[in-house]
């Protein structure tokens, strides 16, 4: 399995990913609260791994960037992600618009965390007559309640 270097907003969401992580130092520098700091924590004991890429492969990110046009968006942390990806054959987790595109203009797969989170919370909808789990409220098609957005 590709390694995956992880944007900034991995570390603020609870989505938890297998595998092996490296991340660049503008990465851990965004991480400024203690829950992201905590959770960067957990992830160096399992063993990600800080490192820089070069200003190499920098300049191709940038490159890549122009040409997609989304040289105007991207941050220098973005770069940074999308550089180590491309130095470590890895793949890119975010959720970012401009960081996942210029990414793929350079061919490195995106993992997309929004995606995974929406489909982890498919059900948010019970039933107060059945129990049954819904997608959407409105009224029980199995004993004719009314559906109500769980809170949890
Ligand atoms: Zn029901």
């Amino acid at each position: 399995m590709p390694i995956k270097i992880l944007d900034s907003s991995f570390f603020f969401l609870d989505i938890p990913l297998e595998g092996e992580f490296a991340i660049p130092s503008a990465v851990e520098r965004e991480l400024k609260d203690l829950i992201a700091k905590t959770k960067l924590e957990t992830y160096r004991a399992k063993g990600l791994f800080i490192s820089e890429p070069s200003a190499d492969s920098q300049k191709k990110v940038i490159n890549a960037a122009e040409k997609s046009g989304d040289i105007t968006v991207i941050s220098d942390t973005d770069v940074d992600v999308i550089a180590l990806a491309l130095e470590l054959n890895g793949e890119v987790v975010t959720d970012d618009y401009a960081l996942s595109n210029t990414a793929q203009t350079l061919g490195i797969k995106v993992i997309p965390l929004q995606q995974r989170a929406a489909k982890k919370r498919k059900w948010k909808y019970r039933c107060m007559g059945c129990k049954k789990l819904h997608e959407k409220p409105g009224i029980c098609d199995v004993c004719g309640a009314e559906i109500k957005r769980m809170f949890k």
